[in-house]
């Protein structure tokens, strides 16, 4: 179900039980900004979620409320996930869900990472 981007922050949300540590995760990076972890279902075949340390919903959220360190400490971490995973070079594809339009199921930020094959078009039509 497509949560509302302008909900408050719910602590129970999956994701915010992954950074308090109470249900486990693949970790592939973390420092003070960021967590990035594999996908329980991935769509590609590597597919990572990266997410912010702080409380933010949404893409919207964050960037509206975020300050700049976290903003560059996250963007730099999604940078970086990628880079140590190997797929600068041929290519990746980092992917934001927002809101009720954008079909986002987990109501804490996250960038979906994909790669490891050709990717296609941008969108299904
Ligand atoms: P959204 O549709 O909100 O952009 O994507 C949510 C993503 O979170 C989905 O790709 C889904 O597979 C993933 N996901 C949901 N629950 C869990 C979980 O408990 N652990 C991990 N690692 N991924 C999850």
């Amino acid at each position: 179900m497509p949560i509302d981007a302008t909900a408050p922050y719910d602590e129970q949300n999956i994701f915010a039980k992954i950074l308090r540590g109470e249900i486990p995760n693949r970790t592939v990076y973390e420092d003070e900004f960021a967590l990035a972890f594999h996908d329980i279902a991935p769509q590609a075949p590597v597919h990572i979620l990266v997410i912010p340390k702080g409380r933010y919903v949404s893409w919207d959220d964050f960037t509206a409320k975020a300050d700049d360190a976290e903003i560059a400490g996250f963007i730099r971490a999604v940078g970086r996930v990628a880079r140590e995973a190997g797929l600068v070079e041929p290519g990746y594809r980092l992917l934001a869900n927002i809101g009720v339009h954008g079909h986002q199921e987990v109501p804490h930020l996250h960038v979906h990472l994909f790669g490891g094959r050709s990717l296609g078009p941008m969108l299904a039509r």
